[in-house]
């Protein structure tokens, strides 16, 4: 897809700090971190957002969500626990549209509690 910064990603042509990649998924360092760890997983094939999703992706679905632990637990993350959020349209704060998950995650704990 011409113009979408995460395909620009996937093919090479911008920079990443990958965490995972396979055939049909790839997650890289958020460049703008929102928590301690902020990992984006998303797959390949250009899909603009949950909206877009179709029949023929209901396997993929489960598989960003399966690789999305996987990849917690290779953090070190999943121990004191993670949030996954997809932003959904423009309404939701999306601004890039090339589906992806927020894996967030790797706050401290404080006097008064958990730094969220
Ligand atoms: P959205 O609001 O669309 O769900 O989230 C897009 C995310 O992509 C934001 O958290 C933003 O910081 C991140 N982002 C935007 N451009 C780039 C980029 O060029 N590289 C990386 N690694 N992340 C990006
Ligand atoms: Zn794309």
């Amino acid at each position: 897809m011409e113009n979408c910064i995460f395909c620009k990603i996937i093919n090479g042509e911008l920079p990443s700090k990958k965490v995972y990649e396979d055939e049909r998924i790839i997650a890289f360092y958020d460049i703008a971190p929102k928590a301690d760890v902020h990992v984006l997983i998303l797959p390949k094939r250009h899909i603009s957002s949950l909206i877009e999703v179709g029949d023929e992706d209901r396997e993929l679905m489960g598989e960003l969500l399966y690789r999305t632990a996987g990849i917690a637990r290779k953090l070190g993350i999943d121990k004191d626990g993670y949030k996954v959020v997809v932003n959904n349209g423009r309404g939701s704060g999306q601004i890039v549209f090339h589906l992806h998950l927020h894996l967030l995650g790797g706050w401290k704990r404080s006097a008064e509690g958990w730094k969220v």
